[in-house]
């Protein structure tokens, strides 16, 4: 036995490595940069883990979520590692002090990006001896970097200031372009790819067209009525999740909760543990649910809103399914859908015509190198959070260079507008591509990330044909479920009450 397999065995219990595990962790201990692109499931976490065990000194991972962080730093707790710390928001003043004193006493360290901003942070990590750098969900670096959190678009120059320790990038889905992106970000260009497949054989995919939304929801209502639960349901809007989530709840009998980033901290990880404490059938949610909900028996994922890119289809349908077992991802789409998208994407940015106003009012209170009091000004003047952000970061990154006249400034802001929105809507439409797709859809999606289907365990898909009788609800012994409606009627004719499981 190898010290490896000793170490796997003597500290995490298991027998042997799972596919990919063992690689990527020679090459961290190796000292390379290493991105990798492992599956939902197949312990990710484990490879950083175990190296850190063999490296000594302090491992910090980037993580996106305070959720998440706590997972993992409950989960090393749980297998006897107690030198495993968070340091988020959360935490107090002194609770923060005490931590950064006593880094040297800690082997994990889970950071948020904005954290690491921190000057006296990133003083601490220098003193400390950091033997690996792990970016957590890489793909959030090329997905909320550029408008959402650009925290994440400096982590390559933190990693550089903290003495340059290897890094690790992890995810579940990049494709080719995505992870070039990521790649070029971390500034990890050397770094020794391992990549194994994205599709997940237990869920069976499916795309609904109907002609308009109220069809839609008639639609989602039969199906969290009669699939098996607990599932989630993602809007694109906070407004829809809590709508939908009304109109269920008074036609319906299932157990339901809405879950967005507009709620507060406490309602949210009510909603989380109600979830998965199996308190719930269903999330009417937005895709701020899921990363840190580290659920195994997931039955069915529905999009009431298809989401922009096809990398986030895949991470959301990835939450189903992780036990293994029988899942379905069901999307609907209705004609009218295809404005949202559009609408949301432009809500990323701030209008062209209204620049001049909002950066002489920025200007007017100070300077956007002052980023808190830059966003306060344009969330006053009614500009989304995202735009906010994008025009404050990309006037201080201008301003950095020295201030430049006014027209100059709007014309590089423009010119920056424009190519970010020119990506989305590249993006956008490949993910419409797939959902016109008349062949099979793993196939179709998998060739998006150059690899190919290797067979099904279960159904495949829609277009290979589906029988959601798998994934229903086991019916009442010997009791025929009272069909009144006409719609109930007719997913009884569909479902089959009697239909042979599978
Ligand atoms: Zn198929």
């Amino acid at each position: 036995m190898t010290t490896l397999e000793a170490t796997l065995k003597e500290r995490f219990g298991f027998e042997a490595f799972r596919p990919g595990q063992k690689e990527v962790i020679e090459d961290i201990l190796k000292g390379h940069d290493v991105f990798c692109m492992l599956p939902t499931g197949s312990g990710k976490s484990l490879c950083y883990q175990l190296a850190g065990e063999l490296l000594g000194g302090l491992v910090v991972i980037v993580s996106p979520l305070v959720s998440l962080m706590e997972d993992q730093v409950e989960a090393l707790r749980l297998h006897g590692e107690k030198r495993a710390a968070a340091l988020n928001s959360f935490l107090g003043r002194e609770e923060k002090e005490r931590l950064l004193r006593s880094l040297h006493e800690c082997r994990f360290l889970y950071i948020s990006p904005e954290m690491l901003q921190s000057e006296r942070v990133r003083r601490a990590l220098k003193r400390a001896n950091v033997t690996l750098f792990v970016v957590d969900e890489a793909h959030c670096v090329s997905e909320w970097g550029y408008e959402f959190r650009p925290d994440y678009l400096k982590l390559g120059a933190i990693r550089e200031d903290i003495g340059r320790p290897p890094c690790l990038a992890m995810t579940a889905t990049a494709d080719e372009k995505t992870r070039a992106d990521i790649i070029a970000r971390l500034g990890i260009a050397h770094c020794r790819l391992h990549l194994y497949g994205v599709d997940r054989p237990n869920i069976a995919i499916a795309v609904e067209k109907m002609d308009t939304g109220a069809e839609k929801l008639e639609r989602l209502i039969e199906l969290v009525t009669n699939l098996q639960s607990p599932g989630i349901v993602y809007f694109s809007s906070r407004k829809a999740a809590e709508a939908v989530h009304a109109v269920l709840r008074s036609r319906t009998k299932v157990r339901t909760a809405y879950y967005h980033a507009g709620m507060d901290a406490e309602e949210r990880l009510l909603v989380q543990n109600q979830f998965f404490y199996d308190q719930l059938d269903v999330v009417c949610a937005t895709t701020a649910f899921g990363m840190g909900i580290n659920k195994a028996n997931v039955r069915y994922v529905i999009h009431f809103h298809y989401p922009l890119y096809v990398n986030a289809y895949l991470q959301e349908i990835g939450r189903a399914g992780r036990d293994g077992k029988p899942s379905v991802a069901i999307a609907l789409v209705a004609k009218e859908d295809h404005l949202l998208p559009e609408r949301l994407i432009h809500r990323e940015f701030p209008e062209v015509d209204r620049l001049p106003a909002l950066i002489r009012s920025i200007r007017t209170a100070g300077s956007a190198l002052d980023r808190a009091a830059a966003e306060a000004v344009l969330t006053e003047a009614g500009l989304s959070e995202t735009a906010g952000r994008f025009l404050v970061e990309t006037l201080s990154a201008l301003d950095e260079e020295g201030r430049k006249p006014l027209h100059d400034v709007i014309r590089r802001i423009e010119k920056r507008i424009a190519e970010r929105k020119a990506v989305k809507f590249r993006e956008l439409s490949i993910m419409r591509e797939w959902l016109e797709t008349t062949g099979c859809r793993r196939q179709a999606m998998l060739r998006l990330f150059h690899e190919e289907k290797a067979g099904n365990a279960g159904d495949c898909c829609d277009a290979c044909g589906l029988d959601l009788n798998v994934y229903r609800k086991p019916c009442a012994q010997g009791r025929e479920t009272p069909l009144l409606d006409p719609w109930q009627k007719r997913l009884a004719k569909l479902f089959g009450c009697a239909a042979p499981a599978r």
